[in-house]
């Protein structure tokens, strides 16, 4: 089959022209990068385990109608999705403080919030992704007060989901990011949760003991990152009790 047209390639991501208009095709890469990509790493099966859990996470959403770009997963990396135009914005909710607002406000990792918080950071690499305002985002026309209004309550609503399937598999869902696109319909945009949602993108710590099975065991280097993921998919009955493969099959002689 001729190989489909790549149409960008990220950190962990690539994006290829899907079958018809208005579809995209998303295949999961195993690199893991992280402190702005200063970090960088091979883990083989990331790939193949966060195209599975984004299948999850999104599937789910669609079925409690909460929009998303997900159509359905094609094979073990890639997933067929709209093709949506993306908001600028990381959108982060914070249940429990950690990384990067427990070193800018001073606040112990760990520490229960008051309620969700909701936070924005625009999508820039060569600056950092820095934290701004709902006044930037007016101001700068990264999108309108309509779409500001619109993409809290998205991001509230993913966030009720997602901490409710992970309490029910024994798993404390402290924060996570999303990404928010537009599909324009008679002219009018409507938003829906883009990208992907994964343990690359949550930090996930389990009840009882507080082990990290997210993408901080990888940063921290605190063990194997496709073991925590494939526990995180296993947990959720994503995968079979049995560890996914991770390895190469081995040839026998
Ligand atoms: N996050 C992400 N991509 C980013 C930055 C953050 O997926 O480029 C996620 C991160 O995994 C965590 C949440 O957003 O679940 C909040 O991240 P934080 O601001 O604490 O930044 P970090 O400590 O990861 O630098």
């Amino acid at each position: 089959m001729a190989r489909r047209k790549k149409l960008y390639e990220g950190k962990a991501k690539i994006l290829y022209e899907g079958p018809e208009p208005g579809t995209l095709v998303q295949y999961f890469k195993d690199e893991a990068t992280a402190y702005n990509a200063e970090k960088r790493a091979t883990i083989e099966g990331k790939g193949v385990l966060n195209n599975r859990l984004s299948e999850f996470f999104m599937s789910g959403l669609n079925a409690i109608g909460v929009p998303t770009h997900f159509i359905r997963r094609l094979n073990m990396r890639e997933q067929l999705v709209r093709q949506v135009e993306i908001i600028p914005l990381e959108v982060v909710v914070r249940n429990i403080a950690a990384g990067s607002m427990s070193k800018r406000l001073g606040i112990d990792e760990g520490t229960q919030l008051p309620r969700p918080i909701v936070e924005f950071y625009y999508k820039d690499d060569s600056l950092g992704d820095p934290l701004v305002t709902e006044e930037h985002i007016i101001a700068f026309g990264w999108a309108s007060q309509q779409e500001l209004d619109d993409m809290i309550s998205l991001a509230l609503r993913v966030n009720d989901f997602l901490s409710g399937v992970m309490l029910a598999a024994r798993i404390r869902l402290v924060d996570f990011k999303i990404e928010i696109g537009r599909i324009w319909e008679n002219d009018y945009p409507r938003l829906v949760v883009a990208d992907e949602i994964s343990p690359d993108s949550c930090r996930l710590w389990d009840i009882e003991t507080g082990q990290k099975l997210d993408k901080d065991v990888f940063r921290r280097d605190l063990g194997n990152l496709a073991d925590a993921y494939s526990e995180v998919a296993r947990r959720l009955g994503v995968l079979p009790a049995a560890n996914v493969r991770t390895s190469k099959p081995k040839l026998i002689n």
